[in-house]
């Protein structure tokens, strides 16, 4: 140690966790050179930062001018302390604190790594339908307690491999302490049943389930914060069935389609409505539709707009992926009858939605916390 090193205590508040801060903020202390460590706490986040004295400046100003894209900082607050003798910089486990309160970020969009990744042959998740890493992801959806580590979430039960494990360590890797971390050997997996037998597993499950919903079927299948009911939205037959089976009498379903590219042949797509389609909420948006559209007219009758939505979750894309005879919509409804709440538990589900639909395509990561799909206008 030096002179010229300096101590700084930091406190930042907002959405901080689980939206890649720490790793961010480790990062940014190693190109500062700065030593220390940082932390979650029920109330946010805690640093402490040595270092020279413009270091920590520009340590502060680009925590609070450039923060992760998915963190909002609605407090940071430093104070200078004595210079202890760090040798390293360091993530420490978190310390919980009773009756903090701390905002959770909304579950994320996959993001475009994820999507590359997950049609990449040669990736060892490739074709994993739960793929995820520190920019998209379960967060809300799969939170038990706070701070936001692995064991607070429903991720807890499976334990990491080695190789996911090395991701989930590595500083420089985009997977550097994301909770929902997994992979094939480690990770949850897909399974199709139907009157409570198993059909088919990981992505055979995934391909009957396609094959199904060819084939006019009306599937549920559990999602990130609950259930869906999809079929084939250019069929008339299906989209009345669903419609009938689920008592909803004229209200448009929402629809789902594997990309902006496909929604536009059904669809009107302003560069605001594109904007807001492809936010990380990946809300519901009302779209004009076109004359030559080819989903059914039950599924949003009446009207002369469809409601569509990308698929946010690597299942989805899965699920919607192009492929000749594949239907471009899918119906995506959330799993109800009219008038009561989404289901998001197995067992309710498999209750309440058995009459609903003619198979379940079903994972073993719990939903602990039910999010609707948002409509935006
Ligand atoms: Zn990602
Ligand atoms: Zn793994």
């Amino acid at each position: 140690m030096n002179g010229e090193m300096s101590g700084l205590k930091v406190w930042v508040r907002g959405i901080v966790q689980g939206v890649g801060f720490r790793p961010f903020v480790f990062n940014l202390a190693e190109s500062l050179d700065i030593k220390g460590w940082v932390k979650n706490t029920s109330s946010g986040v805690e640093i402490e930062a040595m270092g020279e004295p413009e270091a920590l400046r520009r340590f502060v100003e680009t925590i609070r001018l450039n923060p992760p894209a998915l963190a909002r900082i609605d407090d940071l607050r430093t104070e200078p302390i004595p210079s202890n003798g760090y040798a390293t910089f360091e993530i420490h486990e978190s310390q919980p604190q009773a009756g903090a309160f701390l905002p959770v970020s909304p579950d994320v969009a996959i993001c475009p790594d994820c999507q590359r990744e997950l049609f990449t042959p040669a990736d060892r998740r490739y074709r994993y339908p739960f793929i995820n890493c520190t920019n998209c992801g379960p967060r809300f959806s799969i939170i038990l307690d706070i701070p936001y580590d692995r064991p607070n979430t429903s991720m807890g039960s499976f334990k990491l491999c080695p190789a996911c494990q090395a991701d989930y360590e590595n500083p420089r890797d985009r997977r550097f302490h994301a909770q929902p971390v997994a992979c094939p050997v480690c990770g949850p997996h897909l399974w199709l049943e139907a009157q409570g037998e198993k059909l088919a597993e990981r992505e055979d499950a995934l391909q009957s389930a396609r094959e199904m919903l060819k084939n006019g079927k009306i599937l549920a299948i559990k999602g990130l914060g609950g259930y869906h009911l999809a079929c084939d939205a250019s069929s008339p037959t299906a989209v009345a069935e669903l419609r009938r089976r689920k008592k909803r009498s004229d209200k448009a379903f929402a629809l789902m389609a594997f990309d902006l590219e496909t929604i536009r042949k059904h669809c009107l797509v302003s560069d605001e409505e594109a904007r807001l389609i492809t936010a990380h909420t990946a809300p519901v948006v009302l779209l004009n539709r076109r004359a030559e559209s080819t989903v059914a007219a039950e599924a949003a009758p009446g009207q002369a707009t469809l409601g569509f939505m990308l698929p946010y979750t690597p299942l989805h894309l899965l699920l919607t992926e192009l492929a000749p005879g594949f239907p471009e919509v899918l119906v995506m409804t959330s799993g109800n009858l009219s008038e009561e709440p989404i289901a998001y538990q197995d067992n309710d589900a498999r209750q309440r939605l058995g009459e609903l639909a003619d198979a379940f395509l079903l994972h073993d990561r719990p939903i602990h916390m039910r999010v609707d799909d948002s409509v935006a206008r």
